[in-house]
């Protein structure tokens, strides 16, 4: 039996929680390959190194220094490894690092920092080999992460590394130059990694007791999702329930390698196991969870017999691939359109997007609305259940939140809306409400 166990930020946070880490690894024999993160928060005012990390590429970029931030996180893992009891000696790691942030002025290197002192720190604590991620996971020079060469390399390494430690987040292209995943992406290290050795499972060890039907910090003690689908999982990560990287299900999903989610600071609990499918016996509730994400906006065309129009709606998209921008939701009516695209992706560009887009297609009427967060409800139980999208919409009116789209999957395991962000909260707990989930 082999087991991945990543542990997140909170979990790597201070020498308590690495302790209780370390104990969770050496309680199980099976705990062969562990990817830690870099130190989270200790309490809820405190900083992640990782952001104090990015903080030092800014400054350094804006002033040319970075020393009172460096400090600060020099003093940080110092102090951890004080706690710790290690005789490890992590002074001559912090000052090449230190070096490397000048050197290379590299805001991935800089960012990758706290994953790779983690690693070292947690390696010496549990006497495991310390692997390198920029040894083991490629990525390609223009920053392209690289799966069949991470697979080889990883597979080559730990053949004969029974126990590592190999830090999350990062890898290097063939220069050695550092590259980092998105925010959150030490789920994938650990996803790839169980891959690579064929693990019976991957443990996601968190700060909750598992995936929860709703974001703790917008619903009131949500119930937690004992048994989840490799699908439902993509669709609500992607939506924003970040416990885990929606990216995270790739690497795992063509071995069909099981996601433990635990809670570092609970481990009696069980958590929420994440499986290639739940069997339509299994499912009993309609909703499985509901998660949402602000920061959208809506390109509104309208255009009377828009339907007729052959390539109408090929224009529209080549305008927006033009300017790279890529759409997430496209509902529409007789004689509208409604393109829901993030507000990063055309911020700044608003006022030429339109333009370009009444050359091309010469509309009724076009307008962006911005200020617009989108919630997915998201369940097998949806196929089999009658009227869940009246429910759900019924529900927001209810709670006085104004539709403003609406789309169902084509496998209808999810519907997603579109509300105003201030409704945000409001409308999560309405539809969570609706459906006791
Ligand atoms: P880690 O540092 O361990 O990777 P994260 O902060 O990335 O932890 O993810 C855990 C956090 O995700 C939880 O503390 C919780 O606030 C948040 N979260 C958001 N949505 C959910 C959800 N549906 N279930 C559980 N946690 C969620
Ligand atoms: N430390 C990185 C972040 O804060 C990666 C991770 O925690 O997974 O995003
Ligand atoms: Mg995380």
């Amino acid at each position: 039996m082999i087991k991945v166990a990543k542990f997140g930020g909170t979990s790597m946070a201070d020498a308590s929680a690495i302790t209780r880490s370390a104990n969770i690894i050496k309680a199980e024999e099976s705990r062969r390959y562990v990817v830690v993160s870099a130190p989270g928060k200790r309490f809820s005012q405190d900083t992640k190194v990782t952001d104090m990390l990015y903080a030092c590429c800014h400054e350094l970029e804006l002033d040319g220094t970075c020393e009172d931030t460096f400090a600060k996180i020099r003093e940080r893992f110092i102090g951890i490894c004080a706690d710790l009891g290690l005789s490890l000696d992590i002074t001559p790691y912090l000052d090449k690092v230190k070096e490397g942030i000048y050197k290379y002025r590299s805001t991935s290197y800089c960012a990758s920092r706290g994953e790779y002192l983690s690693g070292v720190i947690m390696a010496a604590a549990l006497g495991y080999e310390f692997v390198d991620a920029a040894d083991v996971v490629v990525f390609t020079c223009d920053g392209e992460f690289d799966a069949a060469s991470t697979r080889s390399a990883l597979q080559a390494k730990l053949a004969d590394t029974p126990r590592a430690v190999i830090p999350g987040f990062y890898g290097a292209d063939e220069h050695g130059t550092v590259h980092t995943f998105s925010r959150g992406g030490s789920d994938i290290t650990g996803a790839l990694i169980a891959e690579a050795v064929k693990a019976d499972m991957y443990e996601n060890w968190t700060d909750v007791n598992g995936f929860l039907s709703a974001d703790p910090r917008v619903v009131d003690n949500p119930k937690l999702i004992s048994k989840l689908s490799y699908k439902e999982l993509r669709e609500l990560a992607y939506m924003g329930a970040n416990v885990l990287h929606h990216e995270s299900i790739f690497p795992v999903r063509s071995s069909g390698i099981p996601i433990n989610i635990r809670n570092t600071f609970a481990p009696e609990e069980s958590g929420t196991l994440i499986v290639p499918e739940v069997k339509d016996s299994e499912v009993t509730d309609t909703v499985t969870g509901i998660a949402g994400k602000t920061g959208y906006s809506i390109i509104y065309i309208e255009k009377s017999m828009m339907n007729n129009e052959y390539g109408f709606v090929r224009k529209i998209l080549s305008v927006l691939e033009q300017y790279n921008i890529s759409f997430e939701h496209m509902p529409s009516g007789i004689d509208t359109l409604s393109i829901v695209v993030s507000d990063s992706s055309i911020a700044g560009r608003e006022s030429v997007l339109l333009d370009r887009i009444t050359k091309a297609v010469a509309p009724d009427h076009i307008k962006i609305k911005s200020g617009i967060c989108l919630i997915a409800t998201v369940g097998h139980g949806m196929k089999s259940n009658l009227g869940t999208a009246a429910k759900l919409c019924g529900a927001l009116s209810g709670a006085g939140v104004n539709l403003r789209m609406i789309d169902q999957g084509s496998s209808e395991l999810n519907i997603i809306v579109a509300v105003d962000s201030r409704d945000y909260g409001k409308a999560i707990n309405a539809i969570y409400k609706a459906f006791k989930c």
